[in-house]
């Protein structure tokens, strides 16, 4: 074995170990030289030895723990993605808790074409002020509300818990999606969700609460943002609130279904540079056009 291959095995052997430190990379320059290879007879050889195994042990613990994200990456049902490999077309093979994402007959987005007119209660918002934080949770800008924020229909009551974004619109109207959608999610006291979604089309001025939102979005997949601000999300709605609903489901995996859906027709306005602010971040997060199959969407024909 020839020194430089004696070295090779030696930085092999101390990455294997995790807790190897640079004084054991001297240690074993020591060994070597100990060993009889004239090579390592003198100090400055040995401080040269220790040099080369620190590099070639720190190359390859470079590499290990790459190679070990990317098979975690591959293997996290939360990887999933809007193209490619881990696009909605595979979002039920990555986990099978995701199974509805492919099986499901009630899955979301739809395009709102047919429509069936049917009295139905009008919604009833009962926003207030309260601190929004915002996230970037590698799939969308989400912003949280705290608790004390309502929707209410008729007898049923569910609280506001969070509103996020996708571009272009997730729901289409009659085949034609707009730049921008709006989720404000909601939860009642047994557990089930209803979602309103507000259509942003491009205007000249700013939407004055995602100005303040926005100030500083923080870039794809950074880490959470925690800044507070005591806004209220009812400056995002449009002063008529008429809505088509049918059931569906979460436009992202698992993509639970039993989700009463709420999309308002009229849009409201943001800006271009706000939108390419979104843009920026996410270029496309929104997931294709899902089949009817039973469900009607019913058009609610109320006093607004
Ligand atoms: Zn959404």
């Amino acid at each position: 074995m020839d020194t430089v291959e004696k070295l090779g095995h030696t930085a092999h052997a101390l990455r294997e170990n995790p807790d190897y430190t640079v004084s054991d990379w001297c240690f074993r320059a020591v060994r070597l030289s100990s060993e009889g290879l004239p090579l390592f007879d003198t100090h400055s050889m040995r401080l040269l030895a220790c040099l080369v195994l620190s590099i070639l042990a720190a190359s390859g613990s470079a590499a290990t723990p790459h190679a070990a994200k990317e098979a975690h990456a591959s293997a996290d049902p939360k990887h999933w993605t809007y193209e490619g490999g881990t696009g909605p077309g595979y979002w039920a093979d990555m986990d099978p808790a995701n199974a509805l994402c492919r099986s499901g007959q009630q899955q979301s987005p739809i395009d709102i074409s047919v429509t069936y007119g049917q009295k139905l209660e009008p919604l009833s918002l009962r926003y207030l002020p309260g601190l929004i934080s915002t996230v970037n949770n590698g799939h969308t800008i989400q912003h949280n509300i705290e608790p004390g924020s309502f929707l209410e229909i008729g007898g049923d009551r569910y609280q506001l818990l969070q509103f996020h974004f996708h571009s272009p619109s997730e729901e289409a109207v009659a085949g034609r999606r707009y730049p921008m959608v709006a989720h404000f999610v909601h939860k009642n006291d047994a557990g089930q969700l209803a979602v309103i979604a507000v259509f942003l089309k491009e205007g000249k001025e700013d939407q004055r609460l995602i100005r303040s939102l926005w100030k500083k979005l923080p870039a794809a997949n950074e880490t959470t943002r925690d800044e507070h601000l005591m806004l209220n999300p009812q400056a995002l709605m449009p002063g008529n609130l008429a809505y088509w609903t049918l059931m569906g489901s979460l436009t992202t995996p698992p993509c639970s279904e039993g989700v009463r859906w709420l999309i308002l027709k009229t849009p409201i306005t943001l800006s271009a540079r706000q939108l390419a602010q979104f843009r920026k971040i996410y270029p496309m997060n929104a997931r294709p056009i899902q089949p009817l199959h039973q469900r009607a969407i019913l058009d609610a024909q109320g006093s607004w």
